[in-house]
């Protein structure tokens, strides 16, 4: 296999990475997966946690920064400290922070 074919072949992977990605939030990781690892990066991307911001009471997608979720409508809870956006499992505290929530952040 020449050099060009392989580069050609890298492009592609990481182009497939991108859209392996994007459905986990992270599209930049999978583009990098894809073109240094190809289908192994592809697995990578897909067996690693979902990274994308979904909306806690629906579980809908929502777009990272969004104030209210496009389904449900309900307000996006967000940390009163580093402004991460709060998941289901942090009513109490913040998972990147570790703030303690008021509870208002849930209103
Ligand atoms: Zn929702
Ligand atoms: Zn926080």
């Amino acid at each position: 296999m020449n050099d060009w074919m392989l580069l050609c072949g890298m492009s592609i992977s990481s182009v497939i990475g991108y859209f392996v990605g994007k459905s986990k939030g992270k599209p930049d990781k999978g583009a990098i997966a894809g073109f240094f690892l190809g289908p192994v990066g592809w697995l990578l991307i897909i067996i690693s946690p979902d990274d994308s911001p979904k909306c806690p009471y629906c579980r809908e997608n929502i777009a990272r920064g969004a104030i209210r979720c496009k389904g449900c409508t309900a307000r996006i809870p967000r940390c009163s400290s580093c402004e991460k956006q709060l998941g289901a499992k942090e009513t109490v505290a913040c998972g990147s922070c570790g703030v303690a929530t008021a509870g208002d952040e849930w209103g």
